[in-house]
C-alpha cells in the first residue's frame, strides 16, 4: 500500500525545490496549525496533494497517513474533498476473513477497564480508545486531594491491565475521545486529545469495528447553574484532585501572606463542599482529618479562621439508613464541618450565593452533586434509557448490531422490564467481566465477527445483586450499609471497625499488587509521619 503522495500542479512543484531549506519553519507552522490541518490530514483525497514527504511510519502494524509539509498546504486545503479515504487506515478498516474480530472499547473507567481485564484475546484483537490512559481508582481519589495517598497510588496504567494493548501487534491503546459512531457502517471516529507534538500524524482518525463496547461513563452534573464550570473544581479524575491539593496548600499559605484583612484570610480559608453524596461526604470527611490533624500542626496561623461548609439541598447519604445518616451528621458536625441545607443559585469567582439569598465567600469551592449523560452519550444516534444509552439484558444495544455498552452510560430500556442501576463503580465492573463472558460464548460459536452475533446464543442475562455501600466519614471512622436495597432490612455499622472493613475492602479491589502496596505504604506512612504538604507541582 503506497502512502506518499506526488506532489501535482507547477506551484507545488515549484516549492517542492525550496523545501528542504524550508522544513524547519514548515514545522513550526504546521505545529500551529495543526488543529486546522488536522482535518485535512484525514479527508485529503488523492487529488489535490501537496504532500511532500514520503515520511511512512510502521508502528506495530499501523501506517501513518500522508503528510503534508509544504507552505502550500493551506490554500489546497480550500478545495480539498472532504470525503475519506476507505484504504488510508488500512489495518483499521475492516477486519479480513482470516483475522481476529476486532473488539473497540471506549473507555477506560471501571467498566471498560474489568472488560479488557477479562476478555479472552485468544479470540479478539482489542482496541481501547480513551482520553486517559489509566484507570482511577475513583473509592480512593478523595484520600489523593489531601495528601493521604499519592495520586499514582489511585491510578492503574491500562496497559497493565490488558497487556495484549501493548504486545499484540493488532491491539492498540489510542489517547483520544471519541467523537461520532457510524453504527451501520460499523466505524467509531475519533480525535486525538491533543495534537501538540503531533506535527506530521493526523489527529482525527476512524476505526471499525467487529464489536463495540461503549464505556464512557457520565459527566459531573451543574443543573446549569452559573458560574459552576468555571469556578468550581470537580472530583472525578485524578488532575480534579491535583487542582484541589494545589489550591488547598496555595490558600493555607496565602493566608500567612503579611498585610492581610481578616476577612481576605477568612475567605481564603472557607473550603466548601456542595453535595451531600458518598463523594461529597467522604472528600469533606479527609478535608476535616487533614485540618485536624496536619494543618493545625503545621499552619498554626490558620486555627481561628479556617473553616468547612457542606452544603445540600436535600439530605446527606440519601443511599444510607437513617441511623447511618445521622452518625455521619454528628460526626462531620463535630470534626468541625458547618452542614448548610441550601440551594446554589449563582457562583462567583470568590463567592456562592444561595437561593435564599446568603453570600458565601470561599477560597477553594468543590462541587459534587452526582452525575448525568455525557454530551457524547446525548448526541449518539443510539435508543436512550432515561438520558442513558438503552441496552437489554445482555447489555446490547437494541437496534445497533454489534454495539453494548456498560456502566454510567447505559441503561436498561423499558421493555426489560428493569430499573436503571445506579451509577456506581460496583455496577460498571460487574457489567465489564459479564461482558467478557458473553464475548467469549459468541467467539465459541463463530459469532465474534461483524454481524455474526443476531442468532447467536448469548448466554445468561446479566443480574445485578447490590453488594451494599460504604462511606469513610474522616477520623478513622466510616459507614457500612450491607442491605441489598433502600427499602430492604440488612446489616448496617458505623464507627472505627467500619473504617477498617472500609479500607481492607478497597484495598483488597485495588487493581494490582503494585497499587495495593503503594496505597499499604501511603496510608503507613500517613499515620506515622502525617500527611505530606508540600506544593511540589506548581
Ligand atoms: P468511568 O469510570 O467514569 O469511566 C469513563 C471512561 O470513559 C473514562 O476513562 C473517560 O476518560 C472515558 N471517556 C469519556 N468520554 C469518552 C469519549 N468520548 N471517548 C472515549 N472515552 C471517553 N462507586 C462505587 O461503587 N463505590 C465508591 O466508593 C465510589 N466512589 C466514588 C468516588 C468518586 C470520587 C467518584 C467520582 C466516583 C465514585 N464512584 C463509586 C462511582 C464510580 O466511580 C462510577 O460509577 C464508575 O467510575 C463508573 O464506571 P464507568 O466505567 O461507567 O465510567
Ligand atoms: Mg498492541
Amino acid at each position: 500500500m503506497a502512502f506518499s503522495r506526488i506532489a501535482r500542479g507547477s506551484s507545488v512543484t515549484q516549492s517542492l525545490s525550496k523545501l528542504t531549506s524550508e522544513t524547519t519553519i514548515v514545522s513550526q507552522t504546521i505545529a500551529k496549525n495543526a488543529r486546522y490541518l488536522r482535518h485535512f490530514n484525514l479527508v485529503s483525497s488523492s487529488k489535490n496533494h501537496i504532500l511532500l514527504f514520503n515520511n511512512t511510519l510502521q508502528s506495530r502494524g499501523l501506517t501513518r497517513t500522508p503528510q503534508i509539509e509544504s507552505p502550500n498546504a493551506k490554500p489546497a486545503l480550500d478545495y480539498a474533498e472532504p470525503e475519506v479515504e476507505a484504504d488510508e487506515l488500512p489495518e483499521l478498516g475492516p477486519t479480513k476473513r482470516f483475522e481476529k474480530p476486532r473488539v473497540v472499547v471506549l473507555g477506560t473507567g471501571w467498566g471498560a477497564c474489568r472488560f479488557l481485564k477479562d476478555i479472552n484475546t485468544k479470540y479478539y484483537d482489542v482496541v481501547c480508545i480513551s482520553p486517559r490512559n489509566h484507570m482511577v481508582f475513583t473509592p480512593l481519589l478523595a484520600s489523593t486531594c489531601v495528601g493521604t495517598l499519592e495520586f499514582r497510588s489511585v491510578a492503574e496504567p491500562v496497559n497493565r491491565i490488558q497487556t495484549a494493548l501493548a504486545k499484540a501487534p493488532k491491539s492498540h491503546f489510542f489517547l483520544a475521545n471519541c467523537t461520532r459512531v457510524d453504527a451501520d457502517k460499523h466505524e467509531v471516529y475519533c480525535e486525538a486529545v491533543s495534537s501538540e507534538g503531533l506535527p506530521y500524524g493526523p489527529s482525527e482518525f476512524k476505526v471499525t469495528y467487529d464489536k463495540l463496547v461503549i464505556a464512557v461513563g457520565a459527566q459531573p452534573m451543574t443543573f446549569n447553574i452559573k458560574g459552576v464550570e468555571e469556578y468550581a473544581t470537580f472530583l472525578r479524575e485524578v488532575y480534579h484532585a491535583q487542582k484541589i491539593r494545589r489550591k488547598l496548600l496555595l490558600n493555607l499559605m496565602l493566608s500567612e501572606q503579611p498585610g492581610l484583612s481578616v476577612d481576605e484570610k477568612r475567605r481564603l480559608l472557607h473550603c466548601v463542599v456542595v453535595g451531600g453524596g458518598p463523594t461529597g461526604v467522604e472528600f469533606t470527611g479527609e478535608l476535616s482529618d487533614f485540618i485536624i490533624r496536619d494543618g493545625r500542626e503545621k499552619y498554626p496561623h490558620i486555627k481561628e479562621h479556617i473553616k468547612i461548609t457542606l452544603i445540600e439541598a436535600n439530605e446527606l447519604l440519601a443511599p444510607f439508613t437513617p441511623k447511618l445518616r445521622q452518625y455521619a451528621t454528628n460526626h462531620l458536625s463535630k470534626s468541625g464541618v458547618t452542614i448548610v441545607k441550601g440551594i446554589v443559585k449563582e457562583v462567583q469567582e470568590e463567592k456562592i450565593l444561595l437561593k435564599d439569598g446568603t453570600e458565601m465567600p470561599y477560597g477553594l469551592l468543590v462541587w459534587s452533586t452526582g452525575v448525568g449523560p455525557s454530551e457524547f452519550v446525548n448526541n449518539l444516534n443510539l435508543p436512550k434509557s432515561h438520558g442513558r444509552i438503552g441496552v437489554d439484558k445482555w447489555l446490547r444495544v437494541p437496534s445497533a448490531e454489534d454495539v453494548f455498552s456498560i456502566g454510567d452510560c447505559a441503561g436498561y430500556v423499558e421493555q426489560t422490564g428493569k430499573q436503571v442501576l445506579p451509577a456506581l463503580a460496583q455496577v460498571a465492573e460487574r457489567q465489564g467481566k459479564y461482558l467478557a463472558t458473553v464475548f467469549e460464548t459468541m467467539a465459541k460459536q463463530h459469532a465474534g465477527k461483524a454481524y455474526r452475533a443476531k442468532n447467536a446464543d448469548m448466554g445468561k442475562p446479566f443480574e445485578y445483586n447490590h453488594l451494599g455501600s460504604m462511606a469513610s466519614v474522616g477520623r478513622y471512622k466510616a459507614l457500612v450499609d450491607l442491605r441489598q436495597s433502600k427499602d430492604s432490612d440488612g446489616i448496617s455499622h458505623a464507627g472505627f471497625l467500619s473504617w477498617m472493613m472500609w479500607r481492607t475492602a478497597y484495598l483488597a479491589r485495588t487493581v494490582s499488587w503494585r497499587n495495593r502496596i503503594n496505597v499499604a505504604t501511603n496510608w503507613g506512612t500517613t499515620l506515622i509521619f502525617g500527611r505530606d504538604n508540600s506544593r511540589i507541582d506548581a
